[in-house]
């Protein structure tokens, strides 16, 4: 059996979330790429989202990459965070294209397709205030040009990033002022920009509901895949379950105290059960995680983390099953310690309290 902690994964869960979401954007003519950088690029996961009719997948980092490829993923694949220095041959060999903002790194990547005879392709990440990364709308003209004229480059289109630093969710002036910006410089170039990628999870609200934006034909779809959820406001998606995945931690000490004996207070110390799990900030986001009903975080230190159980006790040896948020679970995913289950059902944090949803109309 996996050691502890364990991540139990359902893949069938992730397969109709992505075939949900891949089914309601397709009416409004967008495509989904599905982002796995918050699963460290694990192929079942990958999978179960190309299964639910992603037309490609993305990712942030391109070990990442790599692990997919090696095992044997070949859909078009997207780095999405613009390559280091080091990166440009590995970009070039395992990514279909990538994003990209400074001309530089753009000329190193064609460089780095010639060299090998090959054509890469780009996405140029605009800013439209999100101040993470992206280059200025006025600018777009420029790099439409360069990435044109280079014979290793290929321009796939254009992408856009909301909510990610700053989070701010998109707004439909945003999008139009995209979209001017867009007609302007293929007038000006005479260059067509086939893809026009909208952001992330943040914009499925506006997307689904808001009025018709119809250059934007891409979503690049993490979180809301993986976990039901939409990340500005935290809230379930109607239609996407979060159930996909469980982290399960060990007790490994169970005792009748509290944290607070061992702080200098004058109130009055309320005992109560107290447990200590076999896992700390090293491993996940501890502050990301949600405890069976009852259950209550009293602290936290690199390994381990201690519980308050109120009135029941808790064996040591036994399982606590905890849920995780996409920091947590981004984490989590990326440590070698935590074993990985693949299941039909990951065992349910008894109790935790479900999210409220929030309703998309298509
Ligand atoms: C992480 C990321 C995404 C996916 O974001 P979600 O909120 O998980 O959907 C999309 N695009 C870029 C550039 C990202 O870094």
């Amino acid at each position: 059996m996996n050691p502890l902690p364990r991540i139990d994964i359902d893949t069938q869960v992730i397969r109709r979330n992505a075939q949900f979401l891949c089914n309601r954007l397709g009416r409004v003519g967008i495509s989904v790429t599905g982002v796995t950088k918050g699963v460290g690029g694990h192929p079942a996961v990958a999978q179960a989202m190309l299964d639910g009719g992603v037309v490609g997948l993305a990712d942030s980092r391109l070990d990442n990459v790599m692990r997919l490829r090696t095992a044997g993923i070949t859909c078009p694949i997207s780095l999405i965070r613009a390559p280091m220095r080091a990166e440009m041959a590995g970009v070039v060999a395992y990514c279909t294209n990538s994003y990209n903002t400074e001309l530089e790194t753009i000329a190193l990547l064609g460089a780095a397709a010639l060299a090998v005879g090959r054509v890469h392709g780009v996405m140029l990440m605009v800013e439209v205030g999100d101040s993470r990364e992206g280059l200025l709308l006025r600018d777009l003209p420029a790099f439409v040009l360069a990435v044109h004229r280079h014979s290793g480059l290929r321009l796939d289109g254009v992408g856009v990033n909301f909510a990610c630093l700053s989070g701010v969710p998109p707004t439909t002036a945003a999008l139009l002022c995209l979209c001017a910006a867009i007609a302007t410089a293929e007038s000006a170039s005479g260059i067509r920009i086939p893809q026009l990628s909208g952001g992330n999870s943040a914009s499925l609200p506006l997307l689904l509901t808001g009025p018709d934006h119809a250059r934007v034909n891409n979503l690049r779809l993490g979180e809301s895949i993986l976990l039901g959820c939409e990340p500005v406001s935290g809230r379930l998606i109607n239609g996407l379950s979060d159930t996909a995945f469980g982290l399960v931690a060990e007790v490994i000490e169970s005792s009748h105290k509290s944290h607070r004996v061992t702080v200098a207070t004058t109130r009055p110390v309320d005992i109560s059960n107290q447990v200590v799990l076999a896992l700390g900030s090293q491993d996940t986001d501890i502050q990301g995680l949600g405890f069976p009903l009852g259950c209550t975080l009293a602290g936290s230190t690199s390994d381990h983390s201690v519980l308050d159980t109120g009135k029941r006790r808790r064996t040591v040896g036994s399982e606590v099953a905890l849920t995780m948020n996409y920091s947590a679970l981004s984490r989590a995913m990326a440590v070698t310690a935590i074993s990985k289950r693949l299941c039909v059902k990951p065992q349910p944090a008894v109790g935790v309290a479900r999210r409220p949803s929030v309703l998309l109309r298509a």
